[in-house]
């Protein structure tokens, strides 16, 4: 057998045992969490024993990703009476291990009132209404009981024993102040007529009063107006010059009092006739 082939051999035995060794570690690693590592529920003395539920949950968050959010107690009763009590109330997201009391509301009592709750199986259900997770645990009502009323410790005890931080208030009072701050630094300046930097752009209207003031140095006096046949009664005339035309049902005139000494505006007009049937003819 040549050396190579004995060191192919063990190479390949090595390769083996590496599977075999990181498998039989990953089996032992589950069977460990399954065993050890497996979430807890704590019953917690709860302010309010006839309607309040205390309770705290430990798991390995880094496992098990999750933000509780949702408790849930389920009462299977099949010989009692009622068979079937459900209770569930949210509370404040929690993504570490949290101890919490949750006001379950009037349901509770017909829960601890429920007949034959000794023997009927009790189901804690403490949920993650975002991811989707579910921790769930389960009793008789005997052994429920039990442990509930032989809970000593509160939550805010529980939080501080395994130095969890407490939970934080839902909304937080934000702090108001009447007093504006100073706006921060910018580049930007106000668009106003007394801004230099926009001088230009406020020139324009006093551009336009210069020019109305140039047509009204150029206007001309006209010496007659008239329409031609043709006309199609459009009103382009009349809605630009009221005074001097007027658009009757089958034809625009003139009107008997007409100035005509507004020249440009017949002007303006007899441009806008789509028929060009405005005439007129300059004052000398
Ligand atoms: S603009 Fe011309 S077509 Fe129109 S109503 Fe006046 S004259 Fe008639």
């Amino acid at each position: 057998v040549s050396t190579s082939t004995i060191a192919a051999a063990i190479a390949v035995i090595l390769a083996i045992g590496l599977v075999v060794t990181v498998g039989v570690a990953s089996l032992l690693s589950g069977a460990f969490h399954f065993l050890f590592a497996r979430p807890s529920l704590v019953f917690l003395l709860p302010k309010n024993r006839e309607t309040g539920f205390a309770f705290g949950l430990k798991w390995n968050s880094a496992r098990e990703p999750a933000k509780f959010d949702k408790v849930k107690l389920r009462l299977f009763n099949p010989f009692g009476n009622p068979t079937q009590v459900e209770v569930s109330r949210e509370f404040p997201a929690q993504g570490s291990s949290f101890g919490t009391e949750v006001e379950m509301g009037e349901a509770m009592t017909k829960f601890w009132q429920s007949q034959g709750f000794d023997r009927a199986l009790v189901q804690i259900e403490i949920s993650s209404l975002r991811d989707g997770l579910t921790q769930q645990f389960e009793m008789r009502g005997a052994k429920f009981k039990e442990k509930f009323h032989a809970a000593s410790i509160t939550v805010d005890q529980f939080q501080s024993k395994n130095k969890i931080e407490k939970t934080k208030p839902l909304y937080n009072t934000v702090e108001r102040s009447f007093i504006a701050d100073p706006l921060p630094q910018t580049n930007k300046v106000l668009k106003l007529a007394t801004n230099p930097v926009f001088a230009d752009s406020f020139a324009a209207p006093a551009a336009g009063a210069a020019k109305a003031q140039g047509d009204a140095d150029n206007n001309f006096a006209v010496s007659k107006v008239w329409i031609d046949p043709g006309c199609i009664v459009c009103d382009a005339c009349e809605a630009i010059y009221p005074q001097v035309f007027e658009v009757q049902s089958d034809t625009c005139v003139i009107r008997p009092d007409a100035p005509l000494t507004n020249g440009l505006l017949i002007q303006d007009a007899a441009e806008a006739c789509p028929v060009e049937v405005i005439k007129f003819t300059k004052a000398s």
